[in-house]
């Protein structure tokens, strides 16, 4: 799960790491009410969505061709003058609240959204500092050392894949014992790479020694600060911050699950998982009903190894029922660009002929506009198969997985 800037650095200042003064808002009012609040001089307003490239992104309204948004924030394409970006430096009350109402209600397009871009509901008005230098941090888990890696350079600001990609002996890699924490010459270390000395080196200690606590005691899965700031007075800050929680921890972390943005998730996603399914969004136009992950992916393999795209794949886990069905297929065709459905499913725990009897009544109650490829293996699959036989529906059976992918790739032409 992904939350906001503002959300992230309310977590931070709890922990201990510094991070500028800020108010969030929802109204231009309030934003020029914050700029005051803020006691006034150089404040930045920021756009909160759940990406990254703000800096260089445009927020647009419904008249704005999105490809060229994408082109513009991307650098593919000139900057018209007037064209709001998604971080605005002001020193008024009276142009924080137009800077606001250049952003809330807009969506903002970065080369992090994609075309489609993301709606914004709130800014954060925040303090401005006078950046001496610009750093980087992140913390990610690496799968290989099975353990979260720190990461620290000074090419701060810019955007780290470059960095990553044309000069890695530029970042220093720390990796963590989880039950130890940062170690002080551990953050030492940290320190010295970035250069930081004296005054400032001690307060960058605190500042990464609390930032490992915080990834490691609210199970984070990527935090990243872009940049982390040494100003004038030798303080260091998180500027910005992203912070990503692993969904299989959020039942220990109430607090941090509240703050789950709906309007930031796939809405079919959030609708499946209110009943217990999980559902991708994918590009393609074949649908996907299976059971388990690894089914999943094999079946997406397949169904592109014969030449189709999957749209979607929903998992209905280990024990579904007959609800769970028919709300699956509803999310699944409730996009319009599916143009057959696959479903396949192993029958372990449960029977090929209860799915089949949930599928009979699925396609008794829902309108399927497209043609339905079944594929059924495992316990009392003869049994679930005649059911599908008998019952004189217009569904397309399968014998393994080739068959099914083959058969649903030409069912989705010919819809085509
Ligand atoms: P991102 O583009 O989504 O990563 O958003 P950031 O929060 O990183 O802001 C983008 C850029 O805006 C930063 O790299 C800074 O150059 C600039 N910026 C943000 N906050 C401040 C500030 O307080 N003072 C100054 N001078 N620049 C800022
Ligand atoms: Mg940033």
């Amino acid at each position: 799960m992904k939350v906001h800037e503002y959300q992230a650095k309310e977590l931070l200042k709890k922990a201990g790491v510094a991070v500028p003064a800020g108010i969030v808002a929802a109204t231009p009012d309030e934003a020029a009410k914050a700029y005051d609040a803020l006691g006034g001089g150089l404040i930045v307003v920021k756009a909160q969505v759940h990406a990254g490239g703000r800096g260089k992104g445009v927020a647009v309204g419904p008249e704005v061709d999105r490809q060229q948004a994408l082109a513009i924030a991307s650098g593919q394409a000139p900057r018209p003058d007037g064209m709001a970006k998604g971080v605005q430096l002001v020193k008024s009350a009276a142009a924080a609240r137009a800077a606001a109402a250049s952003l809330l209600g807009k969506t903002l397009v970065t080369y992090q959204t994609g075309a489609q871009g993301s709606p914004i509901a709130k800014v954060l008005v925040t303090v401005g500092h006078e950046i001496a230098r610009e750093l980087y941090l992140g913390l990610a888990v690496d799968r290989a050392l099975q353990r979260p890696v720190l990461m620290a350079t000074t090419e701060g600001g810019v955007e780290i894949e470059t960095v990553a990609e044309h000069s890695p002996e530029k970042i220093l890699r720390v990796p963590i014992d989880v039950a130890q924490g940062l170690l002080d010459f551990q953050a030492r270390k940290i320190a010295g790479a970035l250069a930081l000395t004296g005054d400032t080196a001690r307060k960058g200690v605190v500042f990464f020694k609390n930032f490992v606590k915080l990834f490691l005691d609210t199970d984070a899965s990527l935090a990243e600060i872009n940049p982390l700031i040494v100003t004038d007075n030798g303080d260091v800050l998180a500027l910005d911050c992203k912070l990503n929680f692993d969904d299989n921890a959020l039942f220990r972390h109430p607090d941090i699950a509240a703050m789950l943005d709906p309007n930031e998730e796939d809405p079919s996603e959030l609708r499946a998982g209110k009943s217990g399914l999980s559902f991708v969004s994918l590009d393609g136009d074949i649908a996907c009903l299976v059971n388990g992950a690894g089914l999943a992916m094999s079946t997406m393999d397949l169904i592109k190894y014969h030449g189709g795209e999957p749209a979607n794949f929903l998992d209905v886990g280990g024990g579904a029922n007959k609800d769970q069905v028919l709300e699956g297929f509803r999310i699944l065709l409730s996009a319009p660009q599916v143009k057959a459905v696959l479903v396949n499913i192993f029958g372990g725990i449960m029977k090929c002929d209860t799915i089949a009897s949930a599928l009979l009544a699925a396609y008794e109650e829902i309108d399927f506009r497209v043609p339905l490829v079944v594929r059924l293996e495992g316990t009392n699959v003869e049994l679930g198969k005649k059911l599908l036989k008998e019952s004189g529906k217009k569904i397309i059976t399968a014998d393994g997985l080739t068959d099914a992918a083959q058969k649903v790739v030409a069912a989705s032409r010919a819809t085509a």
